[in-house]
Order: C-alpha cells, then structure tokens, then sequence
C-alpha cells in the first residue's frame, strides 16, 4: 500500500521502518525528526496526496486536529486517514466525522506495548472505526503489531485505551504502597511477590512488571527504573481519561486519585523521566503520618 506516515518520533519511527520492511511504499513527513531510511516529503499535505492511507503518530489532540485539517483536503476519494497517536475521544471524533465528510474512512488505534513493541512490530492496536476501514488497515497492523482489536465505531479505540491505562496506573499504585507497606510490617519482598502474584491481590503490575527491584520477572525496577513506560506518558493517559470521565458524566474516583498521585510525581517530585512504576521508592520514602521529602 502507498502510505504517508506523519509523526515519525520516538514510536513513528519504527513503526514505519517495519512498514517498509514489509513491501509497503512510504513517504514520511515530521517537524523536527528526519529518521534514515524513510522517503521524506515537503509537507504533510504533499505526504498525503495520493495515499492509500494516511497514518498519523502524533503528540496529542490538538496538533492532530490541525494535521488533519491539512491532509484531509489532500487526500485521494476512498481513502483512510489512520491516527494511531494517544489522543482525546472527542479530537478521535471530530476528525473522523470530518474524514467522513470528505469522502474518506477513518480509524483511531492507539497502541500499547512501547518503544520495544514498535522497533519489535508486536504492537497491540485498540482500533475504531467501520468494518469495512478496519479491514482496509488491517495489513498495516499485521506489520506493525501483533494484535488488532476491532473495538467499534470511532473513538472507540481510544476509549479502551484509556480505560485499560486507568485501571494500569490504579493498579501500579496500590501495587507499590502495598509493597511500601509491607516493608514496614516486615515481609519480606519476596514473600509478598509469591503471594500476591498468585493471590487475589495480582494484577499485570505485579505479576509482568514487578515495581520492586530484583523480584519477580526482569522490568524497568531492576534498571534503575528507566522507562519503559515514563511517569509522564501514565499521566497524559491518565488526565485523558478524567477528560473523558468528565465529558460522559462518569464517576472515577480511583482514577482520579492516580492521575492526582501520577501530576505530583511528575510535577513536584522528580518523577520526569523515571518508569511509572517508580512510584514504589516515592512511598518507601513517605509514611502515614508524614508526607515524605
Ligand atoms: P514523540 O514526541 O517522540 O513523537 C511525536 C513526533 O511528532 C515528533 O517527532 C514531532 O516532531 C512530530 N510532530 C509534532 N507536530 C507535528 C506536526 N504538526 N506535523 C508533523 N510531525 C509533528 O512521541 P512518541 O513517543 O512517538 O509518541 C507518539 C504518540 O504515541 C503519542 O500520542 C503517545 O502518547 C503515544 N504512545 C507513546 C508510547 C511510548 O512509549 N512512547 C506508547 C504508547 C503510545
């Protein structure tokens, strides 16, 4: 397939390496980055035209609103415009009803599996749309990813996705202030990972990506907490779905907590550039009835 890749950073990059590597004909555009091995056009606009699908990688809603408005003029009649950035519900929306007016199909399909996943092409695509734009992409995911979920109609991809990374960041925390607590009582680490990961306390937070150094299996703890997935990433995904918990009028207190306990961690208290999962020493520091450095 002809395909204009637009946003080709951290995790645009690679994944449009693995479309080449897979036959297809690629013309990238970005600001900023100028990868190897990518055919580079002037403009996002002179990308797009005569594109099968246009896909977009893009930091967030409202600079993939206004890319839109620039390629969807450009693009041929039948075409799909595929944003697989982590954006809004309601910006997912807007560009696919402006898609549909112009004669194009849309799908939103945010990733997870990282940086990793995107060099590895074992992504895993959350996707909305109609059935019929689904299959047209659908080759595009198999060379990018290992998994596509056909989620619904738009938006809808990026409405798992949020709701998959709120119950992440829930998770992640009280995994790692039960860690903190169970230091204090004096469990052993160890201890507490045979039991929790085969209890009714495990989630992936304990069981794939073990906050405490040295147990469980091989995870960004054992790194000195580089990312893997940085505490600024979970907090965008989280303040995305209290965007969107406010929108719908529905009620997340958890959520809202995370993303209160993700904003201070990265805002006030050096949690920039650190894994999520480095919650677990910001509680080792802290007690009940003092807040900590
Ligand atoms: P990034 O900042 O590395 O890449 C974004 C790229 O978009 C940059 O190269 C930037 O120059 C380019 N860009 C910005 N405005 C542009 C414009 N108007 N036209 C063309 N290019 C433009 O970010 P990333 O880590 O690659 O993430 C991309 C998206 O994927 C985000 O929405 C992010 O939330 C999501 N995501 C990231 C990860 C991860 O681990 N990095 C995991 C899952 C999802």
């Amino acid at each position: 397939m002809k395909v204009a890749f637009i946003g080709l950073g951290n995790m645009g990059a690679p994944m449009a390496a693995n479309l080449v590597k897979a036959g297809h004909d690629v013309t990238g555009y970005d600001t900023v980055a100028r990868p190897e091995g990518i055919a580079l056009a002037g403009s996002a606009a002179e990308a797009a035209a005569g594109a099968d699908v246009v896909l977009t990688m893009l930091p967030n809603g409202a600079i993939l609103r206004a890319v839109a408005a620039e390629v969807i003029p450009a693009m041929q009649p039948g075409a799909v415009l595929l944003d697989c950035s982590t954006v809004d519900v309601d910006s997912a929306r807007a560009v696919a009803a402006e898609a549909g007016a112009a004669g194009l199909m849309a799908v939103d399909a945010p990733v997870s599996g990282g940086v990793g996943g995107a060099a590895a092409g074992t992504l895993t695509f959350m996707a909305g749309g109609s059935d019929a734009a689904f299959a047209r992409v659908k080759p595009l995911f198999d060379a990018m990813g290992a998994r596509a979920v056909h989620c619904g109609p738009s938006g809808n991809g990026q409405a798992a996705k949020i709701c998959n990374n709120m119950i992440l960041g829930v998770t992640m925390i009280a995994t790692c202030e039960a860690f903190a607590l169970a230091d204090k009582l004096g469990l052993d680490r160890q201890a507490m990972f045979d039991v929790v990961s085969t209890s009714s306390g495990q989630s992936w937070s304990m069981t794939a990506y073990c906050p405490a150094p040295g147990v469980g299996p091989t995870s960004p703890a054992d790194n000195g907490y580089r990312p893997g997935f940085a505490a600024e990433l979970m907090l965008k995904d989280l303040m995305l779905s209290q965007q969107a918990a406010e929108t719908a009028d529905a009620d997340t207190p958890m959520g809202a907590a995370a993303a209160e306990l993700y904003r201070r961690f990265v805002e006030d208290e050096g949690g920039r550039g650190r894994d999520f999962s480095a919650m677990l020493p910001r509680f080792e520091a802290r007690g009940f009835r003092k807040a900590g450095p």
